[in-house]
């Protein structure tokens, strides 16, 4: 077995203890009101706080980040419609989606017809309840089922939301796992969506995972950092507060939408040939046969914010299916229905040997580069000549020819076609016993 992070897993069948895990999560996780602001993103947090050691952070409402200002915070206790007949016919306590999120508080009496455009709904699946939200814009409003909608009776509603929009905070928390050098692995995940499952408990729970795991192990290299926070605000908050020390970030990997049936795609950083960009391409269609990569864009979810420009920074992000392109996206259908625990497991797995990599990827120095050094006496090389030698014996000569500081591990494995953990096994190896030299940078 190699060595490394996350030793053991080695495919989806590896994970399937920690997908059992993160189900029980996401279904405790399920039912919170979550926004970007208030009371939900606290339970969530404390939520993934009993299985990992977390710093919470609580940025005042107001506060300046970039062009943005951290916005008001969001609560809500009750929120329904009574029909004519003074029936609930909406009512957020029967899932969180039926309320338009940051909607304004109401207390009123009015006209379907007045109502009406209050009303969201998706007629091209009239059974299911759109997610909406209205963060910068004061509004408020409710989401049900197209089918519902359309047999409202005429008359007079009554309709009441008990919400607060009054300054506060938004809250994100962070799980840090040292290791022996400050650059950091930066996992990143949303943590702003009320009744979704694939977006964005998949996510949460795959970080948590993770997090669990690697703080079980043994010390890492590089340090480990997961943010919980929410969308686009959260990440421009974060960056806004943390931009003195971007420059440690190695790597990272926005993760989200990591449980539906389809297949695992990585969408490249804005540098397209990141170190964590060129170890998901080489990786990828070995963990996961009929992965994708796609290239990037300024569309999606919180790499927009860490590779805007002015930060640039080497981060890629891994889903399954991307955002908006399988129907049930923002809507009820995206449930537990929609999750396969396999799915789930592979992307567990294949997250984890992208965390394995990185952690090993590096440049090595050869000590010792006039001839080969004698690797019999350095207890390295069988001892009986003659036979051919094994892969992890070609591994040994390979990373000792092209270790000339210049050329990493994973360039190595490519050119010998050797898998990257017998060259990674190999160069560790020949650490040990002073024959090559890590070459910091
Ligand atoms: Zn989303």
């Amino acid at each position: 077995m190699s060595e490394g992070l996350f030793p053991g897993i080695q495919g989806a069948a590896d994970c399937a203890g920690w997908a059992d895990e993160a189900w029980v999560l996401m279904e405790r996780l399920f039912p919170v009101c979550r926004s970007i602001t208030g009371d939900g993103v606290r339970e969530t947090l404390a939520a993934v706080g009993e299985r990992l050691p977390l710093q919470m952070h609580e940025v005042p409402s107001g506060l300046p980040v970039f062009d943005w200002v951290v916005p008001q915070e969001w609560n809500v206790r009750e929120a329904w419609i009574k029909d004519p007949a003074g029936n609930k016919v909406v009512d957020l306590s029967q899932h969180t989606l039926h309320l338009m999120s940051y909607s304004t508080p109401v207390h009123a009496h009015m006209t379907l017809a007045e109502l009406r455009p209050h009303l969201h709904s998706l007629p091209d699946h009239p059974e299911w309840i759109p997610y909406r939200t209205s963060y910068y814009r004061e509004a408020w409003g409710f989401c049900l089922p197209h089918r519902q909608l359309e047999s409202l009776p005429d008359g007079t509603y009554e309709v009441f939301i008990d919400s607060t929009l009054t300054p506060g905070h938004l809250t994100y928390a962070e799980c840090v796992v040292a290791g022996r050098s400050e650059q950091e692995f930066l996992v990143f995940t949303h943590v702003c969506h009320p009744g979704l499952c694939n977006d964005n408990l998949t996510g949460i729970a795959v970080a948590t995972a993770l997090a669990a795991e690697l703080m079980r192990g043994a010390p890492p290299r590089l340090t480990y950092r997961f943010v919980f926070a929410p969308g686009t605000i959260g990440s421009i908050t974060w960056l806004a507060r943390n931009e003195s020390r971007l420059g440690q970030v190695r790597n990272g990997l926005v993760i989200g939408l990591l449980g539906d049936r389809g297949p695992l795609t990585y969408k490249r950083s804005r540098r397209e040939d990141a170190g964590i960009d060129r170890l998901a391409e080489y990786l990828l269609p070995r963990i996961a046969p009929g992965s994708r990569l796609i290239p990037f864009s300024p569309y999606g979810y919180d790499e927009r914010q860490l590779c805007s420009p002015g930060f640039n920074l080497p981060v890629g992000r891994l889903t399954r299916t991307p955002n908006n392109e399988y129907p049930q996206y923002h809507s009820s259908a995206d449930n537990f229905d929609l999750i396969d625990r396999q799915a789930l497991a592979e992307s567990m797995a294949a997250c984890a040997a992208l965390l394995r990599a990185a952690d090993r990827e590096a440049c090595y120095v050869n000590l010792n580069p006039k001839c080969e050094p004698m690797l019999g006496k350095r207890g390295l090389y069988r001892p009986t000549g003659g036979g051919h030698p094994g892969a992890f014996e070609h591994a040994l000569l390979w990373v000792l020819n092209q270790s000339d500081g210049q050329r990493s591990l994973l360039q190595i494995a490519q050119r010998a076609e050797l898998p990257f953990d017998t060259v990674a096994d190999a160069a560790q190896a020949l650490e040990r016993v002073g024959l090559l030299q890590l070459r910091e940078d």
